[in-house]
């Protein structure tokens, strides 16, 4: 099965998981018996193996997601929820930790799988969320993952370009906007490329249009205490914490994620 996965990264790993997934096992089920014999589901090991091999991500094929300990169902209209977005429900516990406990109001620009808001609703239990997509498809499984993950009775989720027609105000805003320039787009790994939906990616020529058009938004819409966390590609710190400031944010930071990447940029109201 290794080899049928040449070329891609941590084989082995992807490898075992397609043939735990074919056969319905558990993690524990190949270790007690490495050489269980696979029968019937053999096959469709080897039908993904083969979708594996020509780029598709696993987590395409298999339809499902980890994020922040939680699982999501994934389609093809929603982005790929990565690790590195996790640096944003980080920071924002760090920042509102002594908040924890309070109905706060979050929204959730570009909401894609759900991933976000659903962790953020995890981890502040009284919290309500709103996630906004312009992408139907993307609404659609942002509200089964969060019905299926018991969290439909506080999220509300809009089809909307950022913050069009909300009111605040919001306590916490987070986003995880299109940010790759559109010249770029081309050169991504294949997985990216070709199966992540392009309206996720495609931050228009320099990557910076989301930004543009959502941090106005946010200015808007952040309560007196309110924070925002919005994640951006690996460069771009910098000219998001520029546009920020030009909307008059304050209290401006970054955070770095795991590989040491500046990955968020995060700020308070207005003064
Ligand atoms: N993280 C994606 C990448 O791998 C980009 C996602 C985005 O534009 N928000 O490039």
């Amino acid at each position: 099965m290794t080899t049928a996965l040449e070329g891609v990264a941590d084989a082995p790993r992807e490898a075992a998981l397609i043939l735990r997934a074919a056969a319905g096992l558990e993690a524990k089920d190949l270790i007690v018996d490495p050489d269980a014999p696979l029968g019937p589901a053999a096959g469709l090991a080897e039908r993904h193996a083969a979708r594996r091999a020509a780029g598709e991500p696993l987590s395409r094929i298999l339809g499902r997601r980890e994020f922040w300990g939680l699982s999501f169902a994934l389609s093809p209209d929603a982005l790929d929820p990565r690790p590195e977005t996790e640096t944003i429900v980080e920071a924002a516990l760090a920042a509102m930790s002594a908040r924890r406990a309070e109905s706060l109001r979050f929204v959730d620009f570009g909401v894609g799988s759900g991933a976000l808001i659903a962790a953020l609703l995890s981890e502040f239990p009284a919290a309500l969320g709103v996630g906004v997509d312009l992408s139907p498809g993307a609404a659609a499984q942002a509200r089964a993952n969060l019905a299926a993950l018991g969290f439909a009775d506080r999220a509300e989720i809009r089809v909307g370009d950022w913050g069009d027609g909300l009111e605040g105000a919001f306590d916490l805003i987070v986003a995880n906007p299109p940010y790759v320039a559109s010249g770029d787009i081309a050169g991504l790994a294949r997985e990216v490329r070709e199966h992540d939906p392009r309206l996720a990616l495609d931050g228009g020529p320099d990557g910076y249009d989301a930004y543009r058009a959502l941090i106005p938004h946010v200015a808007r819409l952040l309560a007196p205490r309110g924070r925002f966390f919005v994640e951006v590609g690996a460069g771009q710190a910098e000219a998001v914490t520029a546009i920020a400031a030009a909307a008059g944010l304050s209290d401006l930071a970054t955070r770095r994620d795991l590989a040491g990447i500046e990955r968020v940029v995060s700020g308070g109201r207005a003064l």
